[in-house]
């Protein structure tokens, strides 16, 4: 006490700080309920899996092992080997290692198909000299995160055709990289795809970030012969936010494992991976693969026709719930409305959602919107009410 005093004096005499002599430590420290300390306030997350929304909540048995992890010190390489081979096992890979998300998978993955475990291209990197440096992708799988790949310093070569693949492919080509959710955009299917990589001896990675549920997809692709995919660790998984999963051969896990932490002078040391994220991560996993994917099936699908009848209650809108085709497979909400008797647009009405009490997100977040949209995996089951409520209120304001 007496020492938190003085630390309250000494801050409140150090004249750049003066707006804190006011500011009181929080006395239980057990009992904290921080966000309300902070000021910041909870939302309901109808929008889904977005990180600026926090993604997901972990299941309670990865918080345990976190806590449990937290405590003591390990060699990190040798939890890394473990931690990785028990993965592997799991997913029937390889090898596995997890990542600081998909992104940091990407930025690693690729890394590791242009150095190899060559120690002077390692330190090398992002400078390409005497490395291939190009990353073949089709036009229609160009994708934000690809700037993950980009990081290594490598261009991005776009096709479309399996000719333009071919007649692409020379001595640079670090990889083919592939979008998993873009499966049906592009003309060049995965296993296809995959062929080409073998037939020119270069990796192909596809990125199946969101792409859980089916849970049969994360031993799915590295089954079809991709040689690195990708997950991310903190959206269907429930697992750490800042954990993904990087699976694939041996050569190239080893690879990207000294592209990173806790080698110093190397591309990915600032995607970093502790023990809290490796244990969270496997346990994450274990719980995912065991969990009853039904029942939450179930659920959600009555949640989501509940939020749709609740929708459709209102005069003049349309409501249907869907389940998109790959990514973010799980059952949504989409709502339009006639614009003559509801002159509000989809993005004015999520801000209407968003400033009222709960505050409550969806999509879209972008101004052009034709439609809105509400996910439900994201949704704790008190929220589902409310959500419904809050919708049939902005709607018939
Ligand atoms: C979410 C996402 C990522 C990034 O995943 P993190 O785990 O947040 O790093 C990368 N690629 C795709 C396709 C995604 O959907």
């Amino acid at each position: 006490m007496r020492n938190r005093r003085r630390f309250l004096q000494m801050l409140s005499s150090l004249p750049f700080l003066g707006g804190l002599s006011s500011y009181v430590l929080p006395q239980s420290r057990g009992s904290r309920d921080l966000l309300a300390e902070l000021g910041v306030p909870t939302i309901i997350n109808a929008a889904g899996t977005y990180t600026m929304f926090t993604a997901t909540l972990m299941w309670p048995e990865v918080v345990r092992a976190i806590e449990a992890t937290s405590r003591s010190f390990v060699r990190l390489e040798e939890l890394h080997d473990a931690v990785g081979k028990r993965i592997a096992s799991l997913l029937g890979s390889e090898a596995a290692m997890v990542t600081s998300g998909a992104a940091g998978a990407l930025t690693v993955g690729t890394a590791a198909c242009m150095t190899g475990t060559d120690k002077d291209r390692i330190l090398r990197i992002p400078d390409t000299t005497g490395m291939k440096n190009e990353v073949i992708i089709q036009k229609s799988h160009r994708f934000p995160y690809d700037h993950a790949v980009r990081n290594c310093g490598v261009r991005l070569i776009e096709v479309e055709t399996r000719e333009e693949l071919e007649s692409a492919i020379n001595d640079r080509t670090a990889l083919l990289l592939f979008l998993n959710k873009a499966e049906n955009a592009g003309q060049i299917k995965m296993k296809e795809w995959i062929e080409v990589g073998r037939r020119y001896s270069i990796p192909t990675f596809n990125d199946a970030a969101a792409d859980v549920p089916p849970v049969e997809n994360l031993t799915r692709y590295v089954a079809m012969g991709f040689d690195l995919v990708t997950f991310s660790g903190g959206k269907g998984i429930r697992g750490p936010q800042s954990a993904g999963l990087l699976l694939g051969r041996q050569d190239l896990i080893e690879a990207a494992r000294l592209n990173t932490l806790p080698h110093s002078d190397t591309l990915g040391r600032g995607l970093k991976v502790n023990k809290e994220e490796m244990v969270g991560m496997l346990v994450a996993l274990e719980c995912y693969l065991e969990h009853d994917h039904e029942a939450d099936w179930r659920s959600w699908q009555g949640w989501a026709e509940k939020i749709a009848t609740a929708a459709r209650s209102i005069d003049g809108v349309e409501a249907e719930v869907f389940v998109p085709e790959i990514a973010n497979a799980v059952p949504h909400v989409r709502v339009k409305w006639d614009s003559n008797r509801i002159p509000e647009t989809p993005f004015q009405i999520a801000g209407r959602l968003r400033e009222g009490e709960p505050s409550i997100e969806v999509v879209p977040q972008g101004e052009r919107a034709d439609h809105l949209q509400i996910s439900t995996w994201t949704l704790q089951p008190a929220e589902v009410e409310i959500v419904a409520r809050r919708l049939r209120e902005v709607l018939a304001y």
